[in-house]
């Protein structure tokens, strides 16, 4: 089972990757409408809304706080 390098979600059926291509190390979440992975923008927002919303953070404490979660995920790293 693989999971995804931008999100660390395991994926295990076809749907849960982009396309269904699961030649892919990224999931459906973290990819756009074409398939390709999002940038660390893209993504940190989106994280971000997410935090936002489960856990009741303002923006910026969901931020930070999405900032910190990818930071410990191998697409990132880089980045950082
Ligand atoms: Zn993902």
């Amino acid at each position: 089972m693989k999971l995804c390098v931008a999100c660390g979600m395991p994926m295990e059926g076809d749907g849960d990757f982009p396309l269904g291509d699961r030649s892919k190390d990224y999931c459906v979440h973290c990819a756009r409408p074409d398939g390709s992975m999002q940038s660390y923008e893209e993504k940190a927002q989106s994280l971000a809304a997410f935090v936002a919303r489960s856990q009741g953070l303002d923006p910026g404490q969901a931020r930070k706080a999405a900032e910190a979660m990818m930071g410990r995920l191998p697409a990132w790293k880089a980045a950082r």
